[in-house]
Parts: structure tokens; C-alpha cells; sequence
């Protein structure tokens, strides 16, 4: 159950370590897109602002004229008229006409041409009118701003569209860009760059754009840029985000992992948990197959944790091998072994109590030591211990496993070679390591099944411990087919959950004086009794 939730934890940090990675096109796509508008709203609005200022410039000085020429084609009007065009920047001319458009007069005394290029249009909030013309041989369009004079005079005032040329305009205008004047009416006016594909533009999303108006004056301006143009000018700092990104994520994979390490088992509960004795030892009862009695226990562990959760040693046992919490954890257990079956080892002297041992105790003389410490003036026999190593993980240091091996055989303590069958053990193996009992792995158990009369790779293992001179106990027998299959091979020794499970030390005490008042001056068990082999 933890273990899944730690699964589904760990893929789901793993999936969200990969968003900054994916969000980085996302995002800086959205910052593109944010910055590019800035900047083509900020020369929509500059153009705009151009154009009406000089517009209002014209304006201003066309009032000007009028206000300082009591009447018009004197020499006084054509001195104002010069004047203001000289204090001007874009004044061009100045032109008196009748409504049918034939010169009276203008500021230099020439005739005045000019085409128009768009009807004559109000200008919302003036008396003047507005019209786009082609002026004299100017490039850049004109405005000729008009206002009537008396019922049949005109004056005008001629300015260009823009200050600078359509050539300066382009040379300042970005890659692929387009910059567009165009008149309310739709009629263009001056168009910078390709408008094609922003006019046949599929979606808005392809194209970053911005309009304006130039203040009151029927003039609209249009700015547009291709997003992929202006996402290229970003490459660099694509590549800047993707660095971030993926160090974001490292980051992220790094802390999921080690939430997920550490919600899986927790390094200190289980160490503060030894320090605790948490970690209780439990009893599994040792059958003898062919009389019934006990012969002994191993010695097995559950985490009681304070909140009445029992926690089952395969979710822990892993983890405390790893980071060496095995070696007190073993130490914790032993000495409640001791407290525990003291008094039942004194009576039973029959009695023997196997415990298991890591990997990790084999390396220095240390747990030699130990069980000397715990057991030396205990009411448990150093004969009455079993110590198991297991075959799934072969010892690293031989000549340390052996001083350990003999250390414990010195005090008298046998050896088991636990999970039998399932390593990689041979028969030199084996008979360097001095291993007194084998315990045949409950996988070979399991492959006693009801009506085979023989199971060949059990039967070899068998075979090879009585070979090898060993006491065999058979682990995991859980049928009364299994339990007479070992019997009629020889093995007299079993646990499993047809006789019980590993049981609590009050359990496990009930059940031994049970089974000792029950053997009384006859055996009950199964078959006729033979005294037994250990
Ligand atoms: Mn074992």
C-alpha cells in the first residue's frame, strides 16, 4: 500500500519535474508575444503622433496666415504666407483657389500642382477639411488642409505625410515587417514592407500587430510583424530558459526522489524506532515432523509502531541492510531474545532459538562480541543458538565471514544457511563456510504437490545436505502432503503455517508448554516416534 502510494508519488514528481521544460516554449512564447505588442503599439503611436503634429502644425499656421492677412493674395498674405513656411518644418505651400479649384494665387507666385489622391474629407473637430494629394513632384504623399474663406475662396496649406522619405522609413522598419497609413475609409495611403501575408493572415495568433490614428485626423496607422520572425529574435534566450528549465527539473527530480526515498521508509523513524525496541521479535515454532515436539524457533520481526500499526519486515528489512540500521536492529532483537525465552531455554534445554544475520555482520569479529555480551550470563546456552546466513546474497570477504564463522562455532553456536537453493551456492561453498543446518527455501516446499511421488530438484537438495553432514529444516510447509513428502525423505525438521505462524513471545510460550504437556509418556504426532535427529 505505502510502496504504491510512494509509485504513483514518484511518477507523478517525475511528470511534473518535466513542466518547466515543456512550459518554457509556452511561456516565453506568451512573453514574446507580450513584448513584441509593446513594441508595435510603441511605433504605431510614434508614426500616429507624426503625422498629427505636423497635420496640427499646418493647421496652426494656415489659422496663422489667415488671422494676419486681412485679405488674401496681397502682398501682406504672400509675406505671411513665406514666413510661416520658412518657421515651418514640413510646410511646403500655400494656395488660394475657388471652389472649382482655379488659382488665384500662392506663396511664391507659381502655379501650384497637385493631384488629389483621396476625396476631400472632414476632420472631426475642425473647420479645416483634409485631402491626400500627390504634391509637385514630392514621393511621400501630402495633406493639403483647406479652409474656406468668404463664400467663394479656398486657402490650403501643403505638407508631406511624413518628414522623412519612404526609402529612410523602410531602412528603419524590422525584417518582414509592415508599417501601413491608410485613410478611415480603407483608401491607402503609404504602405512600408510586404502587407500580403498580414492581410491573408490565417489566424491573429500568426501575426503581432498594432494600429492607430493619428489624433483626430481620418488617418489610421498599422503596424505588423510575423510571430515567428519576432520569436526567432529570441533564440538566445530560448536557450537561456532551457538551461533554467532543465535545471529547474533536475532539481525538482532530485527533491521528488528523496521525498519519495524518504516517505518510502523513514531513515530516522526506523532508527529512532530500534532505539525504542519497536522492532519486536516474533517466534515461528521449529516442528520435529516425526514427533510433533517443538524443537526450537526462529527468530523473526515486526515494527510495532506506537500507533498499533504492525509493520510487516519485508517493507523495512531492505532498507535497514542498506543503511546498516541491521546491525543494532539485530543487537535490539537479540537482547529481547533474551529477556523473552530466557526462562523457556532453562526449561527446554532441547530448545533451540535461531536467529538470522546480515550480510553486514560478516565483515568485522563485532557480533562475536556481541552475542558473547547479551548471552554470556544469560539463562540461554550458546549451544541453543542458531545463527542463519542467507545464500541470496554471497559473503564479500571471505576471510572475514570465516573469523566470524568460527568465532561463533568457538562459543558453541551453530550455523544455518538460510533461503537454501535459491543463491548460488556449491558444494565448496558450503563446506568452506562450515554450515551445521540447511534451510530448504519454501519455493522447493511449495513444489511438494498432492500425488507427486517425487520432486527431483528438492530431493537433490536433500541429498546434498545429508551429503554435507547438515541438520535440514524445511521452510514454509503449509499441507499435510508437504509435511509427510519431507518426512518420508528424511527431514525431521519444519516450520511453516501448518504448525503456525510467527507468533507474539506470549503466544509463542503458550504453544510450547502446550505441545510439552502434550508429549507426556507417549507422542501424539503423526507417526511412530523416532527419537529425533538433533
Ligand atoms: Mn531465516
Amino acid at each position: 500500500m505505502k510502496s504504491n502510494i510512494s509509485n504513483v508519488l514518484m511518477l507523478l514528481g517525475a511528470i511534473l519535474a518535466f513542466v518547466p521544460i515543456i512550459a518554457v516554449d509556452y511561456l516565453l512564447d506568451a512573453y514574446v508575444l507580450y513584448r513584441e505588442r509593446a513594441v508595435a503599439q510603441e511605433q504605431v503611436d510614434l508614426v500616429s503622433a507624426q503625422i498629427n503634429a505636423s497635420a496640427m502644425d499646418g493647421v496652426a499656421a494656415l489659422r496663422q496666415v489667415i488671422a494676419d492677412s486681412p485679405s488674401l493674395c496681397t502682398p501682406t498674405f504672400v509675406t505671411n504666407a513665406q514666413t510661416a513656411i520658412e518657421k515651418s518644418v514640413g510646410l511646403k505651400q500655400f494656395l488660394v483657389e475657388n471652389m472649382d479649384g482655379v488659382q488665384y494665387c500662392d506663396a511664391y507666385g507659381r502655379i501650384v500642382t497637385y493631384s488629389p489622391l483621396s476625396p476631400t474629407l472632414p476632420v472631426p473637430g475642425l473647420t479645416e477639411t483634409m485631402t491626400m494629394v500627390q504634391f509637385a513632384g514630392m514621393a511621400m504623399p501630402a495633406l493639403k488642409l483647406a479652409q474656406t474663406f468668404g463664400t467663394t475662396r479656398r486657402i490650403s496649406a501643403f505638407l508631406p505625410l511624413m518628414g522623412q522619405s519612404e526609402t529612410s522609413l523602410n531602412r528603419g522598419l524590422a525584417t518582414a515587417a509592415m508599417l501601413r497609413v491608410t485613410l478611415t475609409n480603407g483608401q491607402p495611403v503609404l504602405t512600408l514592407g510586404d502587407p500580403a501575408g498580414f492581410d491573408n493572415r490565417e489566424t491573429n495568433e500568426d501575426y503581432v500587430s498594432a494600429q492607430g490614428y493619428a489624433g483626430q485626423f481620418p488617418i489610421k496607422v498599422e503596424y505588423a510583424v510575423p510571430f515567428a520572425v519576432a520569436r526567432a529574435r529570441y533564440a538566445d534566450l530560448d536557450a537561456a530558459f532551457t538551461v533554467v528549465a532543465c535545471l529547474a527539473s533536475a532539481v525538482f527530480l532530485l527533491f521528488s526522489l528523496s521525498y519519495v526515498r524518504r516517505s518510502r521508509v523513514p531513515a530516522f523513524d526506523l532508527e529512532r524506532a530500534i532505539g525504542r525496541s519497536e522492532i519486536k521479535p516474533y517466534y515461528q515454532p521449529v516442528i520435529n515432523l516425526r514427533t510433533g515436539e517443538l524443537m526450537g524457533c526462529e527468530v523473526l520481526c515486526r515494527w510495532e509502531k506506537r500507533n498499533g500499526e504492525i509493520i510487516p519486515p519485508g517493507a523495512f528489512i531492505d532498507y535497514a541492510e542498506v543503511t546498516g540500521l541491521a546491525i543494532p536492529m539485530t543487537l535490539s532483537l537479540m537482547q529481547q531474545v533474551r529477556h523473552d525465552l530466557g526462562d523457556l531455554c532453562k526449561a527446554m534445554p532441547s530448545m533451540k532459538v535461531s536467529i538470522n544475520l546480515f550480510e553486514g555482520h560478516f565483515r568485522d569479529a563485532g557480533i562475536v562480541e556481541d552475542v558473547q555480551a547479551i548471552f554470556g550470563n544469560s539463562s540461554i546456552d550458546y549451544r541453543q543458538l542458531v545463527f542463519e546466513l542467507t545464500e541470496r546474497r554471497p559473503l564479500g570477504n571471505s576471510t572475514a565471514a570465516t573469523s566470524v564463522i568460527s568465532g561463533l562455532h568457538a562459543l558453541g553456536a551453530r550455523l544455518a544457511l538460510d533461503d537454501a537453493g535459491t543463491g548460488h551456492s556449491n558444494l565448496a561453498y558450503l563446506a568452506t563456510l562450515g554450515v551445521d543446518v540447511i534451510k530448504i527455501d519454501r519455493i522447493f516446499v511449495d513444489m511438494i504437490k498432492p500425488g507427486l511421488t517425487q520432486v527431483p530438484v528438492l530431493d537433490g537438495l536433500i541429498a546434498m545436505a545429508k551429503d554435507l553432514g547438515c541438520e535440514i529444516v524445511a521452510e514454509g510447509v503449509e499441507t499435510e502432503e508437504q509435511a509427510l513428502y519431507l518426512r518420508a525423505r528424511g527431514v525431521i525438521q519444519a516450520q511453516g503455517y501448518i504448525f503456525a505462524p510467527a507468533l507474539r513471545v506470549n503466544a509463542f510460550k503458550e504453544l510450547a508448554r502446550a505441545l510439552q504437556a502434550a508429549r507426556g509418556p507417549a507422542p501424539v504426532q503423526l507417526d511412530t516416534a523416532l527419537p529425533s535427529a538433533a
